[in-house]
């Protein structure tokens, strides 16, 4: 378990490639993804750590409906009780995970049969879950947290802001590989520009009210992301401007 900001934890007993985030708050933990199939017993342990029960995890936020991000959604669901949420438009990839399709770009269509095939392997498929509730831009909830629609990579993407802390958990609309900031991989984003406008709504919009950026990929920027965020997005706009 590591501890980024105060409150706002990394699994990182996982070992996994993919991010999974606990939010300690004044009634309980939230849980933020779920990983790859078979880490819920990991995720409740890194509960325990936290010196609470599974009965104390309010909720459960998928940011999106990427096998690597629901694997152990249901799992965990019916370990903790809690409530599952997502957004409006993301409820068809966690009820229908196998409807998930790579970019229909020349690669990506080249690997859409070998996708279909990994996609059968069970430790790339997710269990179907219908979410409790379902959000949209600008939903509040109870952790602070306020919901910002980020679609590109997937339609119903969704980043957690937390406003007063200064805190974007941003999902697969950033990743942070190689403690390079970018935009989501082109081959698994359906909709690179519309997830390039969303970095731009979060860079205008937020920009300046964020410290800490963390990602369903690479390492946790503990403060100064508002800045690189606004940066990638010029490099970004740029890029397009010149092309
Ligand atoms: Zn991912």
């Amino acid at each position: 378990m590591q501890e980024i900001v105060p409150g706002l934890w990394d699994v990182d007993e996982l070992n996994s490639y993919v991010h999974v985030y606990l939010w300690r708050w004044a009634e309980g933990v939230t849980i933020i993804d779920a990983g790859v199939p078979g880490s819920a017993d990991k995720i409740l342990a890194a509960v325990g750590k936290l010196g609470l029960q599974p009965s104390d995890v309010r909720r459960i936020i998928a940011t999106h409906g990427d096998v690597d991000h629901i694997g152990s959604l249901r799992a965990l669901k019916r370990a903790t009780g809690a409530e599952v949420v997502c957004h409006t438009v993301e409820k068809e990839l966690l009820e229908h995970p196998e409807r998930r399709k790579p970019a229909r770009t020349p690669l990506g269509l080249l690997l859409r049969p070998l996708f279909a095939l990994i996609t059968l392997l069970p430790q790339y498929r997710a269990e179907a879950v219908t979410p409790d509730r379902i959000h949209v831009d600008g939903d509040k909830l109870p952790e602070g947290f306020t919901i910002v629609h980020t679609p590109g990579h997937t339609p119903g993407h969704i980043s957690l802001l937390h406003p007063e802390r200064r805190i974007l958990i941003a999902g697969d609309a950033l990743h942070n590989r190689g403690g390079k900031l970018g935009a989501p991989a082109p081959i698994f984003t359906p909709d690179l520009e519309n997830a390039h406008r969303s970095l731009w709504k979060l860079a205008k919009k937020y920009g300046d009210a964020i410290d800490t950026i963390v990602c369903g990929h690479g390492d946790p920027i503990p403060s100064g992301g508002g800045a690189r965020l606004q940066g990638l997005v010029e490099t970004i706009f740029e890029a397009e401007a010149t092309r």
